[in-house]
């Protein structure tokens, strides 16, 4: 039989990972801050503790799901993290985006407990983590990517190995700097060719037919109407919050820097998301800069 998995980070996202893990049979332990977001787990048969240590003392692999950097220092780290009980031998995946330096000195802090850590952001949002669809990127020794990929399976389509710890936050990061640009792009784009006196049912077609295609036209378009079942056809609600993702390309800018590496539209992006979460938008999916670049409209 299954031995018990830790779970600690029932958010958006990591509620329905959990879920998934005991779809495929694996006991749930776990944990959060913010005791309602417990409640639906424990109902589905998790034992719910009251804090990481303990979830720590139980199980010998866990998952963390935490918003950023400073989540996941004090899950591990803290009066009652996870490293002041954690098991020799313990497998800890941590699949919050956060700096790839924190990642690393997670790394270092477990192995001198004589545990294994690794990285494994997701991409592929909330719908992906319901389905079990996400794609998981992997840093960390590879000797442990078997063993770590036999849990993330059950909650992802694509498990990708990338290299040493930190790598799997490296990938993240500069998917999204990309995914934030182009979703900007897009809308710009979009907004334009609206003014312009473009439909923009048609405009999208040809963009779609044409070398402007991408992710944020064809499958996420943030223009009202074009398109069913996204966040812009639901007052861009749900989603990808505007909030994390300036909190990614906070990353991304941090990382350049550290490598003296020139993102000149990352950066640019990167401002336009921190003025939008300045303005009303932090909750809203990040494919309302659409409407935001829209607010100057005249009647
Ligand atoms: P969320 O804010 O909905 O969930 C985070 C959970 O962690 C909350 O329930 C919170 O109470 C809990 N938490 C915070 N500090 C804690 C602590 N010290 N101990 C225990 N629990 C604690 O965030 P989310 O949308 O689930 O995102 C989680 C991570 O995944 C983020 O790093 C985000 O960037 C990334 N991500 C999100 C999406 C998405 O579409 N939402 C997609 C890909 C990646």
């Amino acid at each position: 039989s299954k031995t018990q998995v830790g779970f600690i980070g029932l958010g958006n996202m990591g509620k329905p990972m959990a879920k998934n893990l005991l779809k495929h049979g694996y006991p749930v332990i776990a944990t959060d801050v913010f005791p309602e977001s417990c409640k639906e787990l424990q109902e589905l048969g998790a034992q719910i503790v009251d804090n990481p240590a303990e979830v720590a003392d139980q199980a010998d692999r866990i998952v963390t799901m935490l918003p950023s950097s400073p989540n996941v220092i004090e899950v591990y780290t803290g009066p009652n993290g996870i490293l002041k009980k954690v098991k020799k031998g313990s497998l800890l995946i941590d699949s919050s985006t956060i700096d790839p330096a924190v990642s690393k000195e997670m790394a270092v802090a477990t192995e001198k407990m004589g545990a294994v850590f690794m990285d494994a952001p997701v991409s592929g949002g909330v719908g992906a983590a319901s389905s079990g669809k996400l794609t998981f990127m992997v840093g960390g020794v590879e000797e442990e990517f078997t063993a770590a990929q036999e849990l993330l399976t059950c909650m992802g389509a694509n498990v990708v190995y990338c290299g040493a710890v930190g790598t799997g936050q490296a990938a993240k990061i500069c998917n999204n700097m990309l995914l934030a640009i182009g979703m900007i792009g897009t809308s710009e784009t979009m907004n334009l060719g609206i003014r312009l006196g473009l439909d923009p049912k048609l405009l999208a077609k040809i963009l779609n037919m044409s070398s402007g295609r991408c992710w944020s036209s064809d499958t996420y378009n943030p223009v009202p109407g074009v398109m069913e079942g996204v966040p812009s056809g639901n007052g861009y609600q749900g989603g990808f919050g505007t909030q994390l993702m300036a909190k990614d390309l906070g990353l991304a800018q941090t990382t350049a820097t550290n490598t003296k590496t020139p993102v000149p539209l990352g950066s640019l992006a990167h401002q336009i998301y921190r003025m939008m979460c300045a303005r009303g938008y932090a909750g809203k999916d990040f494919s309302s800069v659409f409407q935001f670049l829209r607010e100057d409209e005249e009647e």
